[in-house]
């Protein structure tokens, strides 16, 4: 029987202190797994050693193979270049500097033997992260889920996770945003999914590369993505001021005692010319927002199975 195929794929950038670390726990740990593999490393534009290692390392082991961007395009271009080119029956993504623990790929080929196409690898505690971060990423995770009504995001979700070829083919065909939520388009497919816990490790050398500016960012690109309730807050303020033009008319009427002359017609006329003005802006966002999901041509729908269609 042939030996089923895993892709995994390593984003890096300017990891050169972490890549001898890297290598060495993969090594060891390389022979156990019950599935043929091929390592796929995508440098994404480091300015350090890190290319040349990856290059040495390739030659050592057949089955790396590396994919070098041309400038950085930044973590989550790097996984989507990886799922492009993965040939594997199973793929994971995970981060080079080993805070995504190697001994979990055993338990990931175990899930996608069951069957499983999506495996979020969910973190039981981020040791490294901070206190700050912790919260501010629950807090994220708890806006986007209300906000948007395409998905529920699973909170403590990583860049750390499994999908199946079938999953990966929907990514590669139908998910090429390029303001784009790779996590959140993992986990809003569909197909059979599971989770898995983790606990992150610390971070094996180097620091960080996601400042709290590329996070704000990131957040926002999110919330975008994922929800058009920004563009709908212009209706929202036309009811509200139009509610508040005609309270502001009953009360003007019935007590404008003491009030200058035309008091009345100013406030009122104010709030319905402003009810007017926010009504026409949420139209148009409204229509922004159709416009929007058209240009992202996302797939109406997925198929996952389909029974007696052959003949
Ligand atoms: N990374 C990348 N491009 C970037 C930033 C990061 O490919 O622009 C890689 C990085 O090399 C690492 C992974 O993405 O393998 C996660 O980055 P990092 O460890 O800095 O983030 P953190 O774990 O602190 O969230
Ligand atoms: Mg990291």
């Amino acid at each position: 029987m042939d030996r089923k195929l895993l892709s995994i794929i390593i984003s890096v950038y300017n990891e050169e202190k972490a890549l001898e670390g890297f290598f060495n726990a993969f090594n060891s740990i390389s022979p156990s797994f019950s599935w043929d593999y091929e390592l796929l490393f995508v440098n994404d534009g480091s300015s350090d050693e890190s290319l040349a290692l990856l290059r040495k390392y390739a030659d050592s082991n057949p089955k790396a193979k590396v994919i070098s961007f041309s400038r950085n395009f930044g973590h989550e271009a790097a996984m989507i270049a990886g799922i492009d080119n993965a040939n594997g029956d199973g793929l994971i993504c995970m981060d080079a500097d080993l805070q995504h623990p190697l001994e979990c790929i055993t338990e990931i080929i175990k899930k996608f033997e069951d069957g499983f196409d999506v495996i979020s690898m969910v973190r039981k505690q981020n040791k490294s992260a901070g206190f700050m971060k912790n919260i501010t990423s629950t807090a994220f995770y708890k806006v986007i889920n209300m906000l948007s009504n395409q998905a529920k995001f699973e909170e403590n979700a990583s860049d750390f996770f499994g999908i199946s070829r079938t999953v990966a083919d929907v990514l590669k065909n139908n998910y090429r945003e390029s303001v784009r939520f790779l996590r959140g388009y993992v986990q809003s497919v569909g197909f059979k999914k599971t989770t898995l816990e983790y606990i992150a490790a610390d971070r094996f050398a180097g620091n960080s590369h996601y400042s709290i500016r590329k996070l704000i960012k990131f957040s926002i690109n999110t919330i975008v993505c994922f929800s058009d309730f920004p563009l709908k807050t212009g209706i929202y303020a036309g009811v509200v001021s139009a509610a508040i033009g005609i309270l502001v008319l009953i009360y003007s009427l019935f007590t404008h005692k003491g009030a200058p002359d035309g008091y009345t017609t100013l406030i009122t006329f104010n709030s319905f010319m402003f009810a007017i003005l926010f009504a026409v802006i949420g139209i148009i966002g409204q229509y922004i927002s159709v416009l929007f999901s058209e240009i992202k041509s996302r797939p109406i729908y997925l198929i996952q199975e389909k029974i007696n269609f052959d003949n």
